[in-house]
């Protein structure tokens, strides 16, 4: 696979945008919670093959659709415009938050909504490239980091 961080770098995305959202997510449920703890659950996430080649597909699908390529004129419209009944941005970055259980699900829902930080940038964004699916695979990632965290939350505190 591909590196994915140098893959997310070209696209916008820095490791630390990923950490801030993860901070957003989880700061509340701790006394003190450091930034650098956050890069080892982060990391974690992005190790992992299922969730490198969930993220690759769907900034593949962003730039096949930025240059015009994606074999279908009706799905490219619908992506370029990012479309709001169009949901396939969020049942892929389901896949990568169905493998951190049900804190990541309900915290991509969340995250989904406020759009904090790099989401909410990218989500604003149609101008210099087509960010439709990557909004929602940087939640997801910063979601599922979220889940694992809290699920370790007891031998941090
Ligand atoms: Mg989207």
């Amino acid at each position: 696979m591909q590196n994915i961080e140098a893959l997310l770098l070209q696209r916008g995305v820095t490791k630390e945008d990923i950490i801030d959202c993860v901070y957003f997510l989880q700061a509340q449920y701790f006394d003190h919670l450091d930034k650098s703890r956050i890069t080892y659950y982060v990391d974690s996430v992005l190790n992992k093959r299922e969730v490198q080649q969930a993220i690759a597909t769907g900034i593949a699908i962003d730039m096949a659709t930025e240059a015009r390529a994606f074999g279908s004129d009706e799905l490219q419209e619908i992506i370029l415009n990012d479309e709001g009944l169009y949901g396939v941005d969020e049942v892929l970055a389901y896949g990568i938050c169905n493998l951190y259980g049900s804190i990541a699900l309900t915290n991509f829902g969340y995250i989904d909504k406020i759009k904090p930080g790099i989401i909410g940038k990218l989500n604003d964004d149609h101008t210099t490239q087509c960010n439709t699916f990557l909004d929602d695979i940087v939640g997801a990632v910063a979601a599922a980091a979220a889940s694992k965290l809290a699920h370790d939350r007891e031998n941090l505190v």
